[in-house]
């Protein structure tokens, strides 16, 4: 905050304030409100009915006082009563309701977007975030182990769906974030939703799913699948992503920018008459929520750092065809680049 000449940071619900707090307090129309000022002073305004949920998530332990507000108080005047600040910034997911009443209270401030500030600091995973990411990668892993046994001959995209929705909080996570399952031609939209269409023999399956841990980390993880037999057209178009996937894993490194990384896999693909298909960047950055940074992406020419965490998941989509993705999520961990997704990448027959 010194460096950026922030007086004042105002972090509201959602994954920054649980980064900052471990409070994952509800997004609720009354402000909850972290309140950082530059003299290091940390205080929350909770409304008094929250109280007992921001103290049950230990924020005192940190040297965070909890300021309450009754429903007879305006919460933004006991914000400008308890801080003050010329420059100050603010959450960037802060709904814009609050960021108007913060304006009106604090008039001839000014405002900044706090997201770079706090998505540098989050970008970079500690080694308890290190381990919940592993955590959450065995979790996925397993849902994806399972899918041999819980698909049946007469399930729809929304039928299995629905199966590895129910699975995916059984293995151990919180909740569920997506679940892509794309037969036949859909699976050429690499977002595709769930639909009544039967999955059916000769069918290419892609199947991307993830979920929250009960610590927050999320997990992602894209395997591809056919039904009864394999395209021998799909098999060697796969064999050609699956290397192109490979590499770029093993080029992660400090030594290499975000774009770069993202070329590995491209310039493979474009080399094999595929780099026409490949569509998206090569991943995200992922923890407290499934997109974050780093971007792995041609326009991100910041260099990789330690302990960063992303997804690497080209893929190749032709349209009225069929189309698949390999994902995994990785770490960079001082020498090593941890794998969190473990399972086979050969297609897996069903
Ligand atoms: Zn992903
Ligand atoms: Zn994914």
């Amino acid at each position: 905050m010194a460096r950026e000449n922030i007086d004042l940071l105002l972090v509201t619900p959602g994954p920054n304030l649980r980064y900052l707090s471990g409070y994952k307090a509800k997004n609720l129309e009354r402000l909850t409100c972290l309140v950082i000022d530059s003299n290091q002073s940390l205080k929350m305004i909770v409304p008094s009915l929250e109280k007992l949920s921001a103290e049950k998530a230990d924020v005192q332990e940190l040297g965070i006082e909890i300021v309450t507000w009754n429903e007879d108080e305006n919460p933004y005047e006991k914000l400008s009563e308890i801080s003050t600040g010329k420059q100050i910034s603010l959450d960037g997911s802060m709904n814009a309701a609050k960021v108007l009443n913060i304006q009106h209270q604090f008039d001839g401030s000014i405002f900044s977007n706090a997201d770079q500030l706090l998505s540098d600091l989050r970008s970079r995973k500690s080694a308890y975030e290190i381990s919940q990411l592993e955590l959450a990668g065995k979790y996925i892993d397993e849902v994806h182990s399972q899918i041999v046994e819980i698909f049946e001959l007469g399930d729809t995209e929304k039928s299995l769906a629905k199966k590895i929705h129910n699975l995916i909080v059984e293995v151990g996570h919180d909740s569920v974030d997506f679940v892509i399952v794309a037969s036949g031609i859909n699976s050429a939209s690499p977002h595709h939703e769930p639909t009544d269409k039967k999955i059916l023999s000769g069918d290419v399956l892609l199947i991307d799913i993830g979920g929250t841990t009960p610590s927050g980390y999320c997990s992602d993880c894209t395997r591809m699948y056919c039904v009864g037999r394999i395209d021998s057209e799909f098999k060697n178009k796969y064999e050609i992503l699956r290397q192109a996937q490979e590499s770029a894993v093993s080029e992660v490194s400090t030594k290499i920018t975000a774009a770069g990384l993202d070329s590995v896999a491209r310039t493979y693909l474009e080399k094999h008459n595929l780099g026409e298909y490949f569509i998206h960047r090569t991943g995200h950055g992922i923890g407290l929520e499934t997109h974050e940074e780093p971007y792995i992406v041609s326009t991100n020419e910041k260099f990789l750092e330690d302990g960063q965490a992303f997804s690497i998941e080209p893929g190749f989509y032709i349209e009225n065809q069929f189309g698949a993705r390999i994902e995994d999520i990785v770490v960079k961990n001082g020498e090593d680049t941890l794998i969190c997704n473990k399972n086979t990448k050969d297609i897996v027959v069903i």
